[in-house]
């Protein structure tokens, strides 16, 4: 015979839902006893999403199993409430931010290493690859395919929403707190090295004349060579960082 429990989701865990199930209790049928981990994950909410699962008022663990008539509420990570007295079901947060970024998310890369922050992409890695580098790097998955992040063995994933790169980077500071973190031209936009001051003797060879003729201040990436000076291009960089920077304040 069949069963039913009562779920709700809160806030933004509702993007995941058809409309006629978002920001209301529905119904929802099962056989056995699933954990409620599962069913979240059948109504289609990656688990790395969500930090808090009351059922009938009470918080529970990812493997409480389903009953009858149960009353579900599921909360996504909280930034500023305070549900200490709760059970959180998040591991603890990564001390050092870093990520991992799925294929199809390379002009998010770029951006996130302009604003400073350690992000490993190349356009060829798969689902495995990019779970292993997340596990032994310690780093944070970033994709717009929820399935990899309905893998047991992630941890620490999140599910971009904007398929605009500037938004997406925006939603990124924003959900890892990160606005007070960002250090511009720290790293290499094209392999994520370090950059550092270089001269100009050194690298001269390189510059078409222009260059050369035009411009005294240069950086390189530690890693790939890659040169860098503040051509018209810095502007535009510069620009792309303010409009993030004041994205802040219009989530
Ligand atoms: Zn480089």
């Amino acid at each position: 015979m069949q069963n039913q429990a009562y779920f709700r989701f809160y806030e933004e865990l509702n993007d995941f839902l058809p409309l006629e199930q978002q920001k209301q209790s529905f119904a929802y049928d099962f056989n056995g006893t699933p954990s409620v981990k599962d069913a979240i994950e059948a109504l289609g909410v990656p688990h790395t999403e969500v930090d808090l699962i009351l059922i009938n008022g009470i918080s529970v663990n990812f493997d409480y199993l389903l009953k009858p008539a149960d009353y579900v509420s599921v909360y996504p990570v909280f930034e500023s409430l305070d549900i200490s007295p709760l059970v959180r079901l998040r591991p603890a947060p990564l001390r050092e931010v870093k990520f991992v970024l799925d294929v199809h998310l390379g002009k998010l890369a770029r951006l996130l290493r302009l604003l400073g922050f350690d992000s490993f992409y190349r356009n060829n890695l798969t689902d495995e690859e990019i779970i292993e580098i997340s596990t032994d790097e310690r780093r944070i998955i970033l994709t717009r395919d929820r399935g990899i992040l309905k893998n047991k063995t992630v941890t620490h994933g999140y599910f971009i929403r904007n398929s605009n790169p500037e938004i997406q980077a925006s939603e990124v500071c924003q959900r890892f707190d990160l606005y007070s973190r960002i250090q511009p031209f720290q790293r290499c936009l094209n392999c994520n090295g370090l950059i550092q001051p270089v001269k100009k003797d050194k690298i001269k060879e390189f510059l078409l004349p222009q260059t050369r003729q035009a411009f005294h201040e240069f950086f390189q990436c530690r890693n790939c060579q890659q040169i860098y000076w503040k051509g018209s291009h810095y502007q535009r960089m510069q620009e792309k960082i303010e409009r993030i920077i004041q994205s802040k304040s219009n989530l």
